[in-house]
């Protein structure tokens, strides 16, 4: 049986982030980060943009300014951001404030998909050379919950500390083993919502302003503006039960690429559930799958024309005249949103859309599309046993599958946290 100090399971921004610390401040630690994939498979590989302003990417409940803004010194000396300026901001916020609106200000860089490969090439290369151990493409399958062990699809490894950080696509299975080692835990939140796609001059605030993030009333937000060489993408989920669904996202390439003309981002709407309590997952997983059945096994799409006059889109709708730009994800099925939606979430998503076209005019042109379902899960929350995010002795779980981040940077900065804890208790 193989045996480490620290095994870090993923390794996203969370699992590098404590790798980084751990290895500064204690260099003869052994370390073995474990992914299933070829390389790190979430923001870091996908389109790569940082915020770098509280709270964007913070949880408030694990979060405040302070905990959170004397971290970004240690990333900035690791991840080398560029922050991007920004123009005409107070022309738009003004416009949104009338709206009852509000448009975050936020210190933002962008690696692209290509830039972001190199990013991780760099930071694999950095750990490794401070002795870190990767084992790629070996996926954690279990825990012994006895003796404390994991098993992977190749072998078993025990450790004196365990970090997991398995993602947003790892949320089931950290449901799974926080079932397993008795983690009380909920989820009652979840976001919904769609991605939005249209040509540059239809949403030129882009133009000014990298990724704007506009909160609107009923808890809907804009989140992840893709532009330049941009991109929407779906991508598959596994649920509790091992049944799968699709979630659209957007990514775009480094300013080097060529650029497509289009810009896509999501429009979010915040589900929170009350008694009695509904567990987010299985919510998200059911419209997942409703979405699946009524698309052919593949997500929707729908042109804002047809959505407006109500009826569905159809092979003709991505043809030609007004309609005037081809989706750049192929793979989905031209229908009806509004029949696998909730009406609820699609009634705030629309007004929210509506108040977003008066700010930028132009968004909801007839050609713009909407594809459906995006939906973010980062909503686990366990229960943990202190500030470092321990959830039994020697046990922690960080990032965007624990729900202790929203974004790189947060996960990251979770990552710092873990490996404190870790760094005191040894
Ligand atoms: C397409 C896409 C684009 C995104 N773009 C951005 C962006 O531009 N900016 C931003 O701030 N955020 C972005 N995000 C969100 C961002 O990915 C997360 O906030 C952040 O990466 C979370 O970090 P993490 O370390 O918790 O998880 P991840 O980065 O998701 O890393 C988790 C890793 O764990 C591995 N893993 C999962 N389960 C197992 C297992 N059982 N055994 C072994 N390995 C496992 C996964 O393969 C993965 O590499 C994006 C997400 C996606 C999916």
């Amino acid at each position: 049986m193989e045996h480490c100090d620290c095994l870090i399971i993923g390794s996203g921004p969370a699992g590098l982030g404590a790798a980084f610390h751990l290895t500064e401040n204690n260099p003869g630690i052994k370390i073995i980060i474990l992914d299933k994939e070829k390389v790190s498979s979430g923001g870091l590989r996908n389109d790569c943009k940082m915020n770098f302003t509280f709270p964007t990417g913070f949880p408030l409940e694990y979060w405040d300014p302070e905990g959170a803004e004397e971290l970004f010194p240690e990333m900035f000396k690791y991840l080398h951001p560029e922050i991007m300026t920004s123009k005409n901001f107070s022309i738009y916020q003004r416009r949104a404030e009338r709206l009852g609106v509000q448009l975050m200000e936020i210190r933002q860089a962008h690696f692209g998909t290509d830039g972001g490969i190199i990013l991780i090439r760099e930071l694999v290369k950095k750990l490794k050379s401070r002795g870190v151990i990767f084992s790629l493409q070996e996926e954690m399958v279990d825990i012994n919950r006895e003796s404390l062990f994991v098993i992977t699809d190749r072998r078993e490894i025990t450790f004196k500390k365990l970090i997991i950080a398995p993602g947003r696509r790892g949320f089931a299975f950290l449901q799974k083993i926080m079932d397993k080692l008795e983690i009380n835990y909920i989820d009652n939140i979840v976001d919904i919502g769609l991605r939005i796609e249209t040509r540059e001059e239809n949403y030129p605030i882009v133009r000014d302003y990298y990724d704007p993030k506009f909160h609107f009333p009923g808890k809907v937000r804009t989140f992840c503006t893709n532009s330049r060489a941009a991109y929407v993408v779906k991508e598959k989920y596994s649920g509790r039960h091992d049944n799968e669904y699709f979630s659209v996202n957007g990514h775009a390439f480094s300013e080097k690429r060529k650029r497509s003309g289009l810009v896509n981002f999501a429009m979010l709407k915040t589900v929170g559930f009350t008694r009695p309590l509904a567990s987010g997952q299985e919510f998200a997983e059911m419209l997942g799958q409703q979405a699946m059945l009524m698309g052919g096994g593949k997500p929707l799409m729908q042109r804002v024309g047809d959505f407006r006059l109500g009826k569905r889109s159809n092979g003709e709708s991505f043809t030609g005249d007004l309609y005037d730009f081809e989706p750049s994800l192929k793979s989905c099925t031209p229908g009806d949103i509004s029949l696998a939606a909730p009406g609820k979430i699609m009634r705030y998503i629309w007004k929210a859309m509506k108040m977003l076209d008066t700010i930028v005019p132009g968004l909801l042109h007839p050609a713009t599309i909407m594809y459906y379902p995006e939906i973010k899960l980062y909503a686990n929350k366990p229960e943990f046993k202190d500030e470092y995010f321990q959830v039994r002795d020697n046990i922690y779980l960080i990032g965007d599958g624990a729900g202790t981040s929203r974004g790189i940077t947060g996960a990251w900065a979770s990552g710092i946290r873990a490996a404190r804890g870790i760094l005191k208790s040894f």
